[in-house]
């Protein structure tokens, strides 16, 4: 079997390659492995609703245990895995390992948690993501109200038959649909009236960079205030320190997360995250 994939790699690689070229082989090579052989953990980062300060969400981000490389970050193969389709297969496993850890943890701790999962615009081109949803949902016994998956604009502008048809029916099914990384793709904003979405993720690109930046406040109020007026909630994210805070809650803003709250963790980990946060 070694020997196999070895034959297969020199029969892949050539000489003119470049060094980049040949890792990049390398990597999808292993990748099209990793979900058989378990390499794929999931972290999960905290939101923090800014009325009570309480945790009231979850964010799963995936991770790759490479054998060798070690912890492979999300931006290095869910890129891969969209060129060679093997994120659809990724995007399942997220799911229902998602929802199974969460629900287990919101039935330990009798917490209110949302989930929110990140999918990538290749899965809504597919026309069983519905149905996996439905399934991770009903594998976890996890009220489809709690599931919150994050598209990007990219995936909206596309905008084929398949994921209208696919967004109005997960919206029908009770599932949240939140915009990720909002105004920072190349799209406008009509998609915002077009599908049922729930909630925008403000980038971090939207934050204060100093507590006197100008107009910034201004800017974020604006932006807030057009989202709930749309019945939206507003998240923003990768708040890292105090002064962005400040800034957020005199805006409107819903959440907050970020490594000023929390780094994305280990589930063995979030569960102790969450019981102190709402001591304290
Ligand atoms: P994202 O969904 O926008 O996730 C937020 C990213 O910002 C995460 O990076 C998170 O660790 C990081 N972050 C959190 N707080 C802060 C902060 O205070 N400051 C800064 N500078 N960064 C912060 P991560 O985990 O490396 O993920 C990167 C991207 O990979 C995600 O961006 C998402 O687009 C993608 N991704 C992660 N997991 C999945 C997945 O399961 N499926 C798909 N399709 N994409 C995923
Ligand atoms: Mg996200
Ligand atoms: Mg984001
Ligand atoms: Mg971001």
């Amino acid at each position: 079997r070694a020997k196999d994939a070895g034959g297969t790699r020199m029969q892949f690689f050539s000489a003119e390659m470049s060094v980049e070229t040949k890792n990049r082989m390398a990597l999808e090579l292993d990748l099209r492995e990793a979900l058989e052989r378990g390499e794929f953990v999931l972290h999960y980062q905290p939101r923090i609703c800014l009325d009570d300060d309480s945790p009231c969400g979850v964010e799963a981000l995936i991770r790759w245990n490479h054998p060798s490389k070690g912890l492979v970050p999300p931006n290095v193969f869910i890129p891969i895995a969209e060129t060679t389709g093997l994120i659809c297969k990724i995007g399942n496993w997220v799911l229902r390992q998602a929802c199974e850890d969460v629900q287990r943890l919101i039935d330990r701790l009798g917490t209110d948690l949302v989930l929110s999962v990140n999918v990538s615009p290749v899965q809504l081109r597919s026309p069983t993501l519905c149905g996996e949803v439905r399934q991770a949902l009903q594998a976890a016994g996890m009220d489809t109200h709690r599931l919150e998956l994050e598209l990007t604009e990219s995936g909206l502008i596309e905008d084929t038959d398949t994921s209208q048809q696919l967004l109005r029916e997960l919206g029908d099914i009770g599932v949240r649909l939140a915009i990720d990384d909002f105004g920072t793709g190349y799209a406008g904003i009509a998609y915002l009236r077009q599908y049922p979405i729930d909630v925008v993720k403000l980038d971090r690109a939207f934050l204060c960079p100093t507590p006197k930046a100008d107009g910034c406040l201004d800017f974020i109020r604006a932006v807030t205030e057009m989202c709930h007026s749309l019945g939206m909630r507003v998240v923003a994210e990768g708040v890292e320190d105090a002064d962005m805070l400040r800034q957020l809650l005199r805006s409107d803003c819903d959440e907050a997360q970020g490594y000023l709250f929390a780094q994305p963790m280990p589930l063995a980990k979030l569960g102790d995250y969450i019981i102190d946060r709402q001591a304290s």
